[in-house]
């Protein structure tokens, strides 16, 4: 079925419109945050050296060679055996983020999804991972909010991916908080729910901003079995100089 007449009469009804330039969206692009050409010049993928350990960029957190500053000085180490992300959490993409998280703009998944897919997929290959899963949100979040993005969106990247992971404690929202409370208030929040026994995983979260989520994910499911554990974000939070 086409675009119906009463899709029609909701575009001129209720318009929404490009986040950077301000176009009304039509048609498909409707349910998009972004017009065509803002979209594919905004949501661009990050292609600068990352640190082997964290991520980060290193160009924007200087350390040594493949190393970052702070992983460089502080010498820490996580559960996890490397991350990968697509692009910077600034700008378009950390609106599109934001709007699937907090505003209910399902259908958003859908281009975030689409766009990341390639970049997943060779990640993915690279790490010879057996199976993809997700930083799940609590299942009173997932009522309240309608889905769980990241389930979304990897169901919008076309891969094959199972839960493996529940989160059975609700925690404060991390975004509001200090690194190192953040590390304590996600603390023993997952359980696994599958067997992982010997399996490399790729755990796929929205955002990476101080790694405590996808450590304490990595953790729970290295402590029930598993061989390996690669991250991969859509988005990554640049370090502020301190
Ligand atoms: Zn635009
Ligand atoms: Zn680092």
């Amino acid at each position: 079925m086409g675009w119906g007449i009463f899709n029609l009469l909701a575009d001129v009804l209720f318009p929404s419109y490009c986040a950077v330039c301000g176009k009304v969206l039509i048609g498909k692009d409707n349910y998009a945050v972004a017009c065509g050409n803002c979209w594919n010049e905004h949501f661009k993928a990050y292609k600068g050296v990352k640190c082997l350990i964290c991520g980060h960029p290193v160009e924007k957190l200087p350390g040594s060679g493949n190393l970052c500053k702070r992983c460089l000085e502080s010498g820490r180490r996580f559960y996890f055996e490397g991350v990968d992300f697509f692009g910077i959490y600034e700008g378009l993409i950390e609106y599109a983020i934001h709007e699937l998280k907090f505003e209910k703009n399902l259908p958003v998944a859908r281009f975030i999804g689409r766009e990341i897919s390639k970049h997943l997929k060779s990640f993915a290959t690279k790490n010879r991972v057996d199976v993809i899963t997700f930083v799940p949100v609590s299942e009173e979040r997932k009522k309240e909010r309608g889905y769980d993005q990241c389930e979304e969106i990897l169901k919008a990247t076309g891969v094959n991916f199972k839960k493996l992971l529940e989160k059975t404690v609700e925690t404060e929202r991390q975004a509001t908080l200090e690194f190192f409370r953040r590390k304590e208030n996600i603390k023993e929040c997952f359980e696994v729910i599958q067997n992982v026994k010997g399996k490399r995983i790729l755990l796929f979260d929205d955002v990476f901003t101080t790694g405590a989520t996808a450590n304490e994910a990595a953790k729970t499911l290295k402590e029930a079995g598993a061989k390996k554990v690669f991250v991969f974000t859509v988005a990554y939070t640049i370090l502020k100089k301190e």
